[in-house]
């Protein structure tokens, strides 16, 4: 039969390269403009089909289908673009030997026609072989057929003496004589000729037999088989599934102890895939869909789950009705790209939290260069886009001073031990936000085990903190509530002040990120003036925050109740002589009720129904502890205005 080279391709500059590629080579070639032309046309007696993806009219994946479904088994080479290769690898699995990407080179176009004639030269001397071999297995007497089809089905010949009611030796005279008429030295001269003749185990044809049509699709389960992936034959009109041992195998199940079909797989599926599975199916069958393809979870013999992945095509129609009668699909194990998958979806959500939430680092420890990622700039007040590397000293600046201290400890520790560090500190960036941030870091070794980079993380705790803050300032407001017993005077017995230097600035902007810290979302803006340098007062900062957020959330829900434009909050400090400061609260709110001014310090004042009227006597308590007095009216604006002093 001669080897003739269909080629359909539409794209002139292409046909050129194939028309150099196969050069003064005697292939016979006919060259079709169109898919249809080719299907109309085309005598596919014997040769290789090169098919362009991207044909004009409905393109080659069309051409390609209508092939399988006219069952036309010739070698398909396909071209196409780089975008192709999902079509080009369904195609594959249904029997395309190649797929040649454009431009297409004319030595890889050669080798693939080459190839194909290989395999089409190859097909046709077995195909000549089945047919010699065939003519010699009609010679044989039926029960000399039987006999063989037992060797083939490897039994012994008292198995068959058995299966067929004879004597053993009844039968070892009947295999001597098939021998001679085959022409079989030996037994596994015999096997090979009933497997040329396409003489299966069960007696029916069910061995590849080139490119013949009616074993096309024993052909690929074989290919399939060898390349690992499971393959299946669906008579959709019995609903018999064959299916390829390798495919049960895959689950742990033994072909002796499960009847491979429909039925038993169906019992198999997950509960939760069944129905995505039937919806798939259909939809190929009622040709909606024009392959059949899904993922499911089988059932394994050890009680696990394997994920399968299933296409499938029809390959087989009524040739009156249409209807649908046979389907050829091949099923892989994608177990472990699932698994794979899986785990990049957490590495990714985790990477995207460390995005969102968390700023990363790497230090250097021999050069003691830093590196810090987008987020990180971000979280101490640098402009996102902006060189990877950050002088240290940047970035201790902008950290309070005796947080500075406390992380340098623990930092150097971690370095002189090999231990992970973790600390919480405060960052006062230059846009005038502080933040509360929890920073983490351990030491990296390289391969001889010297600890070489130390990397870590910053996360914004800012809002964490807050909430804790909030707690402890409403417990302590209840504690006074219940020590003072319902007295109605008094003030709240305080412990004395602590005094120590504090920067007063960084304490007035970390406690407006903490008491405000929804304001964005509220609508609140707030500003924080600090006349000239105050430099270090010596105070109680944990008494004086108290009183600032005492303030502070005060301000916060009277101007909740204004519309946005004047939900400001302005806080200020300035110092009044050497030894004493005066801060402000103002805010945008209401301003005061008539009915609290007289008595506003006083406990259990109170015009707010969960209020307590507690927090401003603590503030005053607090305020005259530091030798200094408070008071409060209402501003130019109408809004509340608190002052208190402080002697430092
Ligand atoms: P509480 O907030 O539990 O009522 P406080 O002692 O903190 O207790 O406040 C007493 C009262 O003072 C409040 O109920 C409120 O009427 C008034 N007040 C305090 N701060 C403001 C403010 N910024 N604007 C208007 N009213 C305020």
């Amino acid at each position: 039969m001669s080897f003739v080279v269909h080629i359909v391709v539409s794209e002139p500059a292409t046909r050129v390269v194939i028309e150099r590629a196969l050069g003064d080579r005697d292939f016979d070639r006919r060259t079709y403009a169109d898919g249809e032309e080719f299907l109309r046309e085309a005598r596919l007696g014997g040769g290789c089909i090169v098919l362009d993806l991207g044909l004009s009219g409905d393109g080659g994946g069309a051409v390609f289908e209508a092939l399988v479904r006219r069952r036309v088994v010739l070698p398909v080479i396909l071209i196409g673009r780089h975008g192709d290769g999902e079509e080009a690898g369904r195609a594959m699995m249904l029997g395309a030997i190649d797929f040649l990407e454009k431009p297409v080179r004319e030595e890889d176009l050669l080798a693939a026609v080459e190839r194909a004639e290989t395999l089409f030269r190859a097909g046709e001397s077995r195909r000549a072989a089945g047919a010699d071999a065939r003519a010699k297995l009609d010679r044989l007497s039926r029960r000399e057929r039987q006999i063989l089809e037992g060797l083939v089905g490897g039994l012994s010949n008292k198995a068959i003496a058995r299966d067929l009611g004879l004597s053993p030796r009844t039968v070892e005279m009947h295999r001597a004589n098939m021998m001679a008429e085959l022409g079989a030295a030996t037994l596994s001269d015999a096997l090979r000729l009933a497997l040329a003749a396409g003489l299966g185990p069960s007696g029916q044809a069910a061995i590849p037999n080139g490119f013949e049509a009616e074993a096309g699709s024993s052909l690929l389960r074989r290919v399939l088989d060898a390349s690992g992936d499971g393959a299946w034959e669906w008579n959709v009109q019995t609903g018999a599934l064959d299916m390829s041992e390798r495919f049960l195998a895959r689950l742990g199940y033994r072909v002796a102890t499960v009847e491979p079909g429909f039925e038993t797989i169906k019992d198999l599926i997950h509960p939760d895939d069944r129905n995505r599975l039937e919806r798939a199916l259909e939809a190929h069958l009622s040709g909606e869909a024009e392959t059949y393809s899904c993922e499911y979870r089988l059932r394994t013999a050890s009680g696990g789950w394997c994920w399968n992945q299933d296409s499938g095509v029809i390959v087989e129609r009524d040739h009156r009705t249409g209807e649908p009668l046979r389907m050829v699909g091949t099923a892989r194990d994608v177990t472990e790209r699932k698994r794979q998958e899986d785990e990049a979806r957490s590495a990714a959500e985790l990477l995207d939290l460390a995005r969102h939430d968390a700023g990363t680092w790497e230090l250097d420890l021999d050069t003691r260069r830093l590196r810090v990622t987008a987020r990180m700039r971000e979280l101490y007040g640098l402009p996102a886009e902006g060189p990877d590397e950050v002088p240290r000293d940047e970035l201790r600046a902008m950290m309070h001073p005796d947080d500075l201290v406390r992380l340098s400890e623990e930092v150097d520790r971690a370095i002189a031990t090999g231990e992970a560090f973790r600390a919480e500190f405060r960052t006062y960036t230059s846009d005038g936000r502080c933040r509360w941030v929890l920073g983490e870091g351990r030491i990296v070794r390289d391969s001889g085990g010297a600890a070489t980079r130390m990397v870590g993380l910053n996360q914004d705790i800012t809002e964490r903190k807050a909430a804790a803050v909030e707690l402890n300032r409403v417990q302590s407001e209840l504690a006074h509530v219940s020590r003072l017993g319902g007295a109605g005077e008094g003030d709240a017995p305080q412990a004395p002040p602590v005094r120590r230097p504090t920067r007063l600035d960084l304490l007035l902007r970390e406690s407006c990120a903490l008491a405000l810290v929804d304001a964005d979302s509220k609508g609140i803006s707030y500003t924080i003036d600090v006349a000239g340098d105050l430099g270090l007062v010596r105070i109680d900062p944990a008494q004086v925050q108290q009183v600032l957020l005492n303030l502070l959330r005060n301000a916060a829900e009277a101007v909740a109740e204004v519309p946005v434009p004047r939900r400001r909050v302005r806080v200020a400090a300035r110092r009044l002589d050497p030894d004493e400061v005066e801060v402000s609260v103002e805010d945008g709110g209401p301003g005061l009720a008539e009915a609290v001014r007289e008595g506003l310090f006083r406990p259990f004042v109170t015009t707010k129904a969960q209020g307590t009227g507690i927090g401003l006597a603590i503030c005053r308590a607090l305020v005259e502890a530091h030798g200094g007095r408070i008071e409060a009216d209402n501003g130019p604006d109408g809004g509340a205005r608190f002052r208190f002093t402080l002697k430092v």
